[in-house]
């Protein structure tokens, strides 16, 4: 866009030229990202952009894009730019304190509602609570629920106490800084879910530049990326009640892992879900 700077940029135009510059630039979808932001920086929704194809952008519009194009080619996620993110048909706040929700998360929460379906007054607990997508989706759907987030990171909190305001849940969620367990001592739990951090320190070098603009707190599972399994299967049956469930995001490849570690703990495995791309997902336990 600099060698340009005085020509008129239509919406067309400036797709095609960001299109073209993030493809050069190794996005992984470089024509949908170029829509979703100059969406986002007009307000408009990304059909608008077609109905307005040849519509100049205003000066203002034009700086506002350019900023976040330049963000974009740096690898940083589409959605730390816009500040959103859909997760279960709902839109979350997000900011470069939390992960960015994943579409394969929402199998473990409709794993959760499915088994949530017959309690009449659930409680859960969400260890890692981040932006708050699991458990808000939880309790946005069950209206009688209540839950417990658990979060180590007071930046990840005040992002999940905005979600849950968003979305009308924050009388029935309690927030709650620490280490998983210890804020919760005591307490039982109907469901407790998680998606705690898995990836193995040796492989965190080779993650997508976008992943690596995300909180290392959040991806981080030690030597095999099993260490917050270790702890939270082991603490899970003191905190749940009879019948309870404990229902986990696991990375590709770890659940054998996490079924193992369940067996010694004295959990039965109820389920091993795939996501949508055929990898075990979620274990329940
Ligand atoms: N799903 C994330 C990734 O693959 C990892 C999330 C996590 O560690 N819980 O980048």
């Amino acid at each position: 866009m600099n060698a340009k700077e005085h020509k008129t940029w239509t919406i067309g135009a400036i797709l095609n030229w960001t299109g073209q510059y993030f493809r050069d630039k190794g996005v992984a979808t470089p024509r949908l990202d170029a829509e979703v932001l100059l969406s986002h920086i007009l307000g408009r929704d990304r059909l608008y952009l077609y109905l307005n194809y040849d519509q100049p952008l205003e000066p203002a519009e034009l700086a506002a894009f350019r900023e976040a194009v330049k963000q974009r080619a740096l690898r940083v996620p589409v959605a730390y730019i816009t500040g959103h993110k859909e997760f279960m048909g709902l839109d979350f706040i997000v900011t470069s304190d939390v992960l960015v929700p994943r579409p394969d998360t929402e199998v473990l929460v409709e794993a959760a509602l499915a088994r949530l379906a017959g309690v009449s007054a659930p409680v859960i607990l969400d260890l890692g609570v981040g932006s708050g997508a699991i458990i808000v989706s939880l309790l946005h759907r069950l209206k009688a629920a209540t839950g417990v987030g658990v979060d180590i990171s007071p930046g990840a909190l005040k992002v999940a106490a905005a979600n849950a305001q968003k979305h009308g849940v924050a009388a029935r969620l309690a927030l709650k800084q620490g280490d998983l367990f210890a804020p919760v001592a005591g307490r039982t739990f109907h469901a407790i879910v998680s998606n705690p951090p898995y990836i193995p320190d040796g492989d965190l070098a080779g993650l997508e530049p976008e992943v690596r603009h995300e909180p290392r707190t959040a991806l981080a599972g030690g030597a095999d990326g099993l260490d917050f399994y270790r702890r939270i299967v082991a603490g899970a049956p003191g905190h749940l009640n009879e019948g309870g469930f404990l229902a986990v995001e696991v990375g590709r490849g770890q659940a054998a892992a996490v079924a193992g570690l369940a067996a010694m703990s004295g959990l039965g495995v109820e389920a091993v879900i795939r996501d949508y791309a055929g990898i075990e997902r979620v274990v329940i336990m």
